[in-house]
């Protein structure tokens, strides 16, 4: 990922996991480690996205958001303490455009900066993705299989784009329904496997396999190539 992003966080393990890791996924970093130097980084450079914890020192993270607000609209991704945060609505309320909770997986941290980057119009998409004999075209919204098109939903195709980016990776149900609809998961909620079982007979029903596996527990991943 190629993105200028700052990282707000008073934590000095907690910044160096992070920087370490953009940095190695091909970030530019910059990094503040309490309110006041926060202010300043934020006032003197752009950045295509800013990590951001709560509870700093001097100006805490709510007040550096709506300070932010004022004159630009740069991404903010909250990544705070759970007792800190309640809900999806405080966090837009706030003004960032999603939130990370703490203990954190790193890889969970770079899809949802993908995920931001794009719906804010700041990443490209990249033309095609391939995964065996399955090519999509993110720009156009359409999948084949070996050469056929898929005839798949708004929702299954992005849940097909999730799947494909990261094959390695496995989605909770929650990921996907954050990610794809954009708000905040209800437990009961059983849309997510209703859109990924059409998803998966669509791909079953063009391949003659299943090509989504579901890891019990934890939720779905491409099926690796066997
Ligand atoms: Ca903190």
């Amino acid at each position: 990922m190629n993105a200028k992003i700052a990282i707000i966080e008073d934590e000095p393990d907690i910044r160096r996991i992070l920087r370490d890791f953009l940095v190695n996924n091909g970030c530019t970093v910059s990094e503040a480690a309490d309110g006041l130097a926060a202010s300043e980084l934020l006032a003197k450079e752009q950045f295509d996205l800013v990590l951001m914890d709560l509870m700093l020192p001097n100006i805490s993270g709510e007040r550096l958001i709506a300070d932010l607000r004022t004159r630009s609209d740069t991404p903010v991704i909250v990544i705070s303490a759970r007792s800190m945060l309640e809900t999806r609505l405080e966090v837009l309320r706030l003004g960032a455009d999603d939130y990370i909770l703490k203990p954190f997986d790193l890889n969970e941290v770079l899809v949802r900066m993908e995920v931001v980057l794009r719906r804010t119009g700041r990443a490209e998409l990249p033309e095609t993705l391939t995964y065996g004999g399955l090519t999509i075209y993110p720009a156009e919204n359409r999948a084949c299989w070996e050469g056929s098109p898929l005839s798949l939903t708004a929702k299954e195709f992005q849940l097909l784009l999730l799947f494909m980016e990261h094959p390695q990776k496995v989605y909770s149900k929650a990921n996907l329904y954050e990610s794809v609809w954009g708000e905040e998961y209800c437990y009961e909620d059983n849309t997510v496997s209703v859109h990924v079982s059409n998803l998966r007979s669509k791909l079953k029903k063009a391949s003659g396999s299943d090509l989504i596996e579901t890891v019990w527990g934890i939720g779905y991943r491409m099926k690796g190539e066997s």
